[in-house]
């Protein structure tokens, strides 16, 4: 057995900052046409106002630039055609972000923030004419303190700003690392973002020690710190992480970091059925192994994507795979870790195991399995996002497969089967709605629920979940969370009918 483990692998897309995708096919919302906004005295007044604030380079207005602006990957969330007159502004400091909060707040302007714009469930997509207010010029790195092992940035750094920035780095890095490398640590933060990594590592909550916020009134607050322990009072910090740009937004950031491991590689296991593979997940987690990430990619899926490539998928045994990545400090452990992988897989019915062993195979893997929702993003009607505890996934999947036999659907699966998120496809031959898509959707988020898992692990509710949410939390529990909103934002102008409060 050959091993070649010399650099890190990441399941990565990098892309342009801007890069519209996507045409609109269908309206979401309906045109909300209030609207004072769309008068074009009204409309002028508040561009002079933004201007004044940001300067005139820093105010887009043009529908034709607007457009890339009210959109994110979230095939089914179109903003409605009045949102072609929202005003992009992009400040610089938190001052200019706090002005214009406190005129949008004085003249109930609706406001949404904007960070990379790569979120999938629609968060950044307005309902109505709104202030997009994008943090993209808030994108310094202030300090990392290797003593505190902390790095200080603003919001608008980009996550593949912060990788190349800890390449530069011999001994600390950030482990967080959602699939898209143009989104930013604000919106990683209110996202709660996890990834591939959260197996090892856990998700945004884990890392994120404080936080400069602008409330929607303008206000400026902070919290936390370079502190591991901070017990004072109820925790507004952890309050933002996951709150979908609802209650403030996020100026900068203070988040732990961690020493590099040096010794990187990957493993591809096959499995004949999808019961064995995942079984063996918590068996290898219970030994105190814990690779950097244990993906779950079912073949004729990942077949698909090669294909569509003009690539080959490594394996040819089984059905499917489970892809581990590993990240050791010494190069002997990797080996030890590696054999004790395989040996427990071999013991669970895996029929072949493959070590990749050149750069060239394990980016070919990784670009693969990246390439498998864009191989069939035509096709695709939702990317269900659900997560249940480890322990549950096969009675998930038993459930999965139950469900697509009665509604006569093809749902292939892949993701993060180490921490319990398998993302599901609801595929059609050309991507429309089956008629029975509500039911079919209902009944999964059901049978997650179910089983004691949650509607979102990690894409967040957004403009696309809002009517499942009920099926998780009751009344009392969605109204606690209604009456916090209204503490944070009592005009109701933060990235309004999103996420959590939008019942
Ligand atoms: C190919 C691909 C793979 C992905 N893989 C993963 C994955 O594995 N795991 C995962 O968790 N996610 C994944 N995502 C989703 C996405 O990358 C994350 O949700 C990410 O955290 C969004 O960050 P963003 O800066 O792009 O936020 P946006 O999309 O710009 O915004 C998301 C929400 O955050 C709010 N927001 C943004 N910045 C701020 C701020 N400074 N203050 C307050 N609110 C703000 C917005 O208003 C919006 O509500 C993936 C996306 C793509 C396209």
């Amino acid at each position: 057995m050959f091993f070649y483990f010399n650099f890190m692998v990441e399941p990565i897309i990098q892309r342009d900052k801007y890069n519209p995708k996507g045409k609109i096919s269908a309206i979401m919302v309906e045109p909300i046409i209030n609207i004072k906004f769309k008068e074009d005295q009204m409309n002028s007044k508040i561009i002079d106002k933004m201007i004044g604030i940001v300067g005139e380079d820093w105010v887009v207005s043009s529908a034709k630039e607007v457009e890339s602006y009210i959109k994110d990957e979230t095939e089914e969330a179109i903003a409605p055609e009045p949102c072609y007159d929202c005003i992009v502004v992009k400040p610089r400091t938190t001052e200019e972000v706090s002005k214009i909060m406190k005129y949008a707040n004085s003249e109930k302007i609706t406001v949404v923030v904007r960070g990379g714009g790569t979120g999938c469930a629609g968060a950044v997509v307005p309902v109505k004419p709104s202030i997009i207010l994008s943090t993209e010029r808030m994108n310094q790195i202030l300090e990392i303190d290797d003593n505190n092992m902390m790095v200080y940035c603003e919001a608008g750094v980009t996550l593949f700003d912060l990788e190349e920035e800890f390449k530069k780095h011999d001994s600390l890095f950030f482990p967080v690392h959602p699939g898209d490398e143009g989104a930013q640590v604000g919106g990683m933060i209110v996202q709660n973002a996890g990834g591939v990594r959260a197996v090892r590592h856990g998700v945004m909550r884990n890392h994120v020690k404080g936080l400069e916020i602008v409330l929607p009134t303008g206000e400026i607050i902070k919290t936390g710190g370079k502190l591991i322990k901070d017990n004072t009072g109820y925790d507004l910090t952890h309050l933002m992480i996951g709150s979908e740009g609802t209650l403030g937004i996020v100026t900068k950031a203070y988040l732990k970091l961690y020493p590099k491991s040096s010794n990187s590689g990957s493993l591809l296991i096959s499995f004949d059925d999808k019961k064995s593979a995942i079984e063996v997940v918590p068996k290898i987690l219970k030994k105190g192994i814990t690779p950097l990430a244990i993906e779950y990619l079912e073949r004729q899926f990942m077949e698909k994507s090669a294909d569509d490539l003009g690539l080959k998928w490594p394996a040819e045994k089984g059905k499917v795979d489970l892809y581990f990545i590993l990240d050791e400090k010494k190069q002997d452990d990797l080996y030890e870790v590696s054999e004790k992988i395989v040996e427990e897989c071999e013991k669970n019915g895996a029929v072949d195991s493959l070590i990749a062993e050149t750069y060239k195979e394990q980016r070919a893997i990784l670009e693969i399995r990246s390439h498998g929702y864009p191989s069939v993003q035509s096709q695709v009607v939702d990317i269900l996002d659900v997560c249940v505890p480890i322990g549950s996934i096969n009675d998930y999947m038993d459930g999965i497969e139950m469900l697509s036999k009665k509604y006569n659907a093809y749902i292939p699966s892949f993701g993060h089967v180490g921490d319990g998120n398998i993302h599901n496809f609801i595929i059609t031959e050309d991507g429309t709605k089956p008629e029975n898509y509500e039911d079919l959707s209902e009944e999964i988020f059901k049978l997650a629920v179910g089983l004691g898992g949650t509607i979102t692990a990690e894409h967040g509710v957004g403009k696309i979940r809002n009517s499942r949410l009920k099926l998780q939390y009751t009344d009392k529990h969605l109204d606690i969370l209604r009456q916090i909103k209204k503490v944070f934002d009592p005009e109701d102008i933060l990235n309004p009918e999103t996420g959590i409060t939008s019942l």
